[in-house]
């Protein structure tokens, strides 16, 4: 969906086929956890970050995957080592496969795997919230048929990793890093509009399947937009 799309909760409800009340909870969810935009007295939106949002999201995941491979070189173990390992073989694996969305979703488990090698739940904790952040920038912006990490570039990552060069494993990390945000901006030359009950087909069994579950506390007081 193109960003700064408007999310009315009406159109949502009935692509859903649920009542507003539950649409306007998770909207409010959405928006708690930083991943859609409210405006008040204009609705809802799908986040609409400048480049210089988006620098700077990755600037920060960047000095902070610097100082996880610092750490990682003095704690891998064979054990670590291997888990990489067949990260990589998923990853490479996926990529070359039709499943488009099982190939983003594990080249982000990368970088993850990476902080949580660490066993910090800190750590692990810092780069998920970061990874909510840019991850939909990855999706308001992400070029189609273009995967935004390159396996090659996470192998040699842990090429360098494993030979505990960790000049090294951070030169690529940061070029890796560069070449992502390039991508993105590649991607935000070309972002297309869409009806947002055509970008929000495939969703649509998933959800219906999973309102049938939980039911909501009660609807908020008041309707808007
Ligand atoms: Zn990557």
């Amino acid at each position: 969906m193109a960003p700064g799309s408007k999310l009315p909760e009406h159109r949502l409800a009935t692509i859903f086929g649920v009542s507003r009340e539950r649409v306007r909870k998770v909207l409010h969810r959405l928006v708690a956890e930083r991943r859609l935009e409210r405006i008040p007295r204009r609705g809802t939106f799908v986040p609409n970050p400048s480049p210089e949002e988006i620098r700077t999201v990755y600037r920060a995941h960047r000095v902070f995957e610097t100082g996880v491979l610092t750490q990682l070189v003095k704690e891998l173990n064979d054990a670590m080592m291997s888990r990489i390992d067949a990260h990589l073989g998923e990853e490479r694996e996926a990529a070359s496969g039709a499943d488009r969305a099982a190939s983003v979703r594990l080249s982000g488990e990368f970088h993850v795997l990476l902080v949580d090698s660490l066993k910090s739940p800190e750590l692990s904790h810092f780069l998920r919230e970061l990874l909510a952040r840019s991850s939909l920038m990855v999706s308001a912006f992400e070029p189609p048929r273009l995967s935004l990490c390159s396996v090659d570039e996470h192998a040699a990552i842990a090429e360098a990793l494993k030979a505990r060069n960790v000049e090294r494993a951070i030169a690529l990390s940061n070029e890796h890093f560069t070449h992502i945000e390039d991508r993105l901006a590649q991607g935000i030359v070309e972002r297309v509009e869409r009806r947002i009950e055509d970008a929000l087909e495939p969703l649509v069994p998933v959800a219906r399947g999973s309102s049938r579950k939980g039911r909501n506390r009660g609807p908020d007081p008041k309707a808007r937009n």
